[in-house]
């Protein structure tokens, strides 16, 4: 039997990648997502910044695609997400983690002020939050990257504890 559980929190991982909300996943999900980020941090999309980031969002999204869309119509819906997507993300969190890491490494780029190669818990924060994760966890979730509590999150910390957020265990 699937628990409740399991269920809720498969709603939520396809809540954060929906960005639009509209009940499908696809490129203008990842297009929103980039744009979001770009707006918190107030770097525009034509810099060198903005542009691997997009580049990042437009990888994330064709790899997803490869692993989800089995109809080829450019759009991933729940049933897909579900049968797709979350069964490989389990069975090969590496290979998420792959197709995650050139968005998740520019979008740290973006956040990262002085540029020493790691974003701060706030600017952290401020990201989650920018792609919509609710204040509270957006916190809790950046507090607990920082695993060594230096006040700084890399790319190290970032994308396989992004690979873990999105394998669900059944
Ligand atoms: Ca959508
Ligand atoms: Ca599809």
């Amino acid at each position: 039997m699937v628990s409740s559980e399991y269920e809720r929190k498969i709603a939520a991982r396809f809540a954060t990648f929906d960005q639009d909300g509209n009940g499908w996943i696809d490129r203008a999900d990842f297009d929103a997502a980039a744009k979001a980020v770009l707006a918190e941090f107030g770097v525009a999309a034509r810099s060198d910044r903005g542009q691997s980031l997009y580049a990042g969002a437009e990888a994330f999204w064709q790899g997803m695609a490869g692993m989800a869309d089995r109809d080829g119509d450019q759009r991933i819906g729940r049933e897909e997400f579900v049968t797709g997507a979350v069964k490989r993300l389990r069975d090969n969190p590496e290979r998420f983690a792959e197709i995650a890491r050139p968005f998740l490494h520019a979008a740290l780029a973006v956040a990262d002020s002085n540029g020493d190669g790691a974003a701060t818990v706030g600017d952290t924060t401020r990201a989650l939050r920018a792609l919509g994760v609710p204040e509270g966890v957006a916190r809790t979730t950046a507090a607990a990257l920082d695993g060594d509590r230096d006040g700084r999150i890399g790319e190290t910390d970032i994308v396989p504890a992004f690979a873990r957020y999105f394998t669900v265990p059944e």
